[in-house]
């Protein structure tokens, strides 16, 4: 359970009904909605909800790194509020549905010296694509 909701009010999070929605939308586990689909579900609770709110929400969200940014190519951004567990991503080529994954062993030890060119490398990040289930 990514208990986004419980991190924030643990954080003092002025939660107002708008910000609470957003909250609730992207809380759960292998929740990775895009932007428009974060403001459709937070519509479908407060109808007054608008665009700007969601963004901003999801901004403010993001720079308190509750909430990660996953990239995904050609596709739309999404939220992903799993971001205090380390994990990677397991993504459907035909439909692009996105798992949460954990890999055994450490993707930045993977990297070995010689191919760091010196770079002080701080993350990892690995895309494993198929296709899921029901697309394959
Ligand atoms: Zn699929
Ligand atoms: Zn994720």
């Amino acid at each position: 359970m990514s208990d986004l909701l419980e991190r924030l009010r643990a954080r003092g999070w002025r939660l107002t009904s708008q910000r609470r929605v957003v909250a609730e939308v992207l809380d759960g586990d292998h929740v990775h909605l895009t932007a428009d689909e974060v403001h459709a579900r937070a519509a479908d609770r407060l109808p007054e909800i608008s665009r700007a709110t969601v963004y901003n929400t999801l901004g403010e969200l993001v720079t308190l790194g509750e909430v990660l940014e996953v990239a995904t190519d050609g596709r739309a951004k999404r939220y992903d509020p799993n971001a205090h567990q380390p994990h990677q991503h397991l993504v459907c080529s035909a439909c692009g549905t996105i798992r949460d994954v954990h890999p055994t062993g450490d993707p930045l030890a993977a990297l070995p010296a010689a191919e760091r060119f010196g770079f002080a490398v701080a993350t990892a990040e690995v895309t494993y694509r198929g296709l899921c289930p029901a697309c394959a």
